[in-house]
C-alpha cells in the first residue's frame, strides 16, 4: 500500500474528521478524502445550546481538509460495495476507495416508540435546533416542554432551556430513572442529589418511575396509563446507528455498529475501519465503550495511526482507552463533573457549580482544538479533572 491509494474517511464528526485531519497532516504518498452530507462540521455536543440560543461556529471542512493537503466532498454516502471498493454517493456512482474509515454516528432513534417521529423534536441537526428555538422564542409563558430521555443529552437540554427560556413550563421524563450508580454510564448517588436541587433551582418538573409508550399529537402515554400533554415534546431517549454498515455486508452487533478488532478493522472486512459511535469496539477492561465523543476522538487517532502503520509496514498500536470522568452542563453557569472508575462507573467524587461549568467548557474548546480547529481556549481554569 503505497503511491495511489486511496482513504476515503466517511463521515466529519468527532471521529472521523480527527482520522482525515492526522492522515492528511501525515503527509504520507497516499490520497486523503473526505465525505459528509454536511458543508461544516457541527459541534454535535453543543446542539443542546443551539436549540437554546446560541449560534454555532463556522467549521468549514473543505479549508480544513485542504489546508492539510487532503479534500472534502459533499454529498450522502448512499451505498459501499465492498467487493469493488466502490462508493455511491446521493445515488450515483462515485469514489474508489483503498481503505475505508467508517464514521457516520448516530442519531436519536425515533421509530422504537409510537408517535416519536411524528410528535416529537430532537437536536439532530443544527436547522432543527435552530427552529426549536424559533419557535421557543416566541412561545407564549408557560408553554409546555416534555423532555423525554434519563440520559446526559436530556439532562442537558432540560437545565439549558430552563435557564436561558424561564418562562417555560419545563417537565423532564426521566423514564426508569438515572441510571444507577453501580452500572457503566450511571451517576453516583451525590450526582443524583445534586441534579436534583438543580432541577429544583431551575423550576423543571422530574417525572420518574415511569415510561413513555407513545406519543400522539399533544401528550405522551405512559406505562401506567397516564398521560402527560405538551405543547412540544423533545425526545432524548436513545440512539440508533445508520443501516449503511449492514447494508453493505460489514458485519455488525445487534445495534447496528461495526464489529471491530484492536486496531479497530472490521473484523469481516479488515480494509474498513470503524469509528465513533458507528463502531463496536471492546477495551482491555473487557467493557464496550459507550458511544460518545470522549472515546470518539482517541479512536479516530488510533484509525489514522493503524492506517499510517500499514502504508509503513510498522507493528500496529491496539485502542487502549480509559475513563477518567464525564462532563455535564447545566446551564451556562452550573456543570457536573462525575469522576468515573475506568470501566465508566461513577465513583463518589463529583465536582459541581461553577467549577464544573468551567472546566465542561473548557473540554468542549479543547475538544475542538484537538480535532486541529484554530481555537483559542486559553489556559486551563484550575487543577484538572483526574480520576481520585
Ligand atoms: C446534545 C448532545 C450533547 C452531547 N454531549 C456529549 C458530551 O458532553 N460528551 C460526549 O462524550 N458526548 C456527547 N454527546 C454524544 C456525542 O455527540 C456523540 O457520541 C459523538 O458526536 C459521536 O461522534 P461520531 O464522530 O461518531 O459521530 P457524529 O458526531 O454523529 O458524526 C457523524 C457524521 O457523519 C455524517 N453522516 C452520517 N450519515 C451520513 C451519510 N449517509 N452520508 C454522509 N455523511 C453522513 C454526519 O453528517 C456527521 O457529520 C452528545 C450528543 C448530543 C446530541
Amino acid at each position: 500500500m503505497t503511491d495511489g491509494h486511496h482513504i476515503v474517511v466517511l463521515g466529519g464528526g468527532y471521529a472521523g474528521l480527527t482520522a482525515a485531519a492526522r492522515i492528511a497532516e501525515a503527509h504520507s504518498a497516499a490520497l486523503v478524502t473526505l465525505v459528509d452530507r454536511k458543508s461544516s462540521f457541527v459541534e454535535r455536543i453543543r446542539l443542546h445550546e443551539i436549540a437554546a440560543g446560541s449560534e454555532p461556529r463556522d467549521l468549514g471542512y473543505s479549508t480544513f481538509m485542504q489546508s492539510r493537503g487532503g479534500s472534502f466532498v459533499q454529498g450522502n454516502v448512499s451505498a459501499i460495495d465492498l467487493s469493488q471498493q466502490h462508493l455511491a454517493i446521493d445515488g450515483q456512482s462515485s469514489l474508489d476507495w483503498s481503505t475505508l474509515i467508517y464514521a457516520l454516528g448516530s442519531y436519536t432513534d425515533v421509530n422504537s416508540i409510537d408517535g416519536v417521529d411524528e410528535h416529537a423534536v430532537t437536536l439532530d441537526d443544527v436547522s432543527a435546533c435552530r427552529q426549536l428555538y424559533q419557535q421557543l422564542e416566541v412561545a407564549p409563558p408557560k408553554t409546555k416542554i416534555l423532555i423525554v430521555g434519563g440520559g446526559l443529552t436530556a439532562i442537558e437540554a432540560a437545565c439549558e432551556f430552563a435557564e436561558r427560556l424561564p418562562e417555560l413550563d419545563i417537565t423532564i421524563a426521566l423514564g426508569t430513572g438515572f441510571a444507577s450508580s453501580d452500572e457503566p454510564g450511571g451517576l453516583s448517588n451525590l450526582a443524583v442529589e445534586y441534579l436534583n436541587s438543580v432541577f429544583e433551582r431551575l423550576g423543571v418538573r422530574v417525572l420518574v418511575g415511569r415510561r413513555v409508550l407513545s406519543l400522539t399529537r399533544g401528550a405522551a402515554i405512559f406505562s401506567d396509563g397516564t398521560k402527560e400533554t405538551f405543547d412540544v415534546c423533545l425526545w432524548a431517549a436513545g440512539f440508533s446507528v445508520p443501516d449503511l454498515a449492514r447494508q453493505s455486508g460489514l458485519t455488525v452487533s445487534k445495534s447496528g455498529q461495526i464489529s471491530t478488532g484492536v486496531t479497530l478493522a472490521s473484523v469481516s472486512h479488515p480494509n474498513v475501519l470503524a469509528v465513533g459511535d458507528a463502531a463496536e469496539v471492546v477495551v482491555d477492561h473487557g467493557g464496550k465503550c459507550r458511544t460518545s465523543c470522549a472515546t470518539g476522538r482517541p479512536m479516530g487517532e488510533l484509525a489514522s495511526k493503524t492506517v499510517l502503520g500499514r502504508l509503513a509496514s510498522v507493528s500496529l498500536d491496539p485502542f487502549q482507552f480509559s475513563y477518567a470522568f464525564r462532563c455535564v452542563s447545566l446551564g451556562r453557569e452550573d456543570g457536573l463533573i462525575q469522576f468515573v472508575d475506568e470501566k465508566d462507573c461513577p465513583v463518589e467524587e463529583i465536582w459541581t457549580g461553577p467549577r464544573g461549568a468551567r472546566w465542561k467548557e473548557y473540554i468542549c474548546q479543547r475538544t475542538l482544538q484537538g480535532i486541529g480547529f484554530e481555537v483559542d481556549i486559553g489556559a486551563p481554569p484550575d487543577t484538572p479533572p483526574v480520576r481520585p
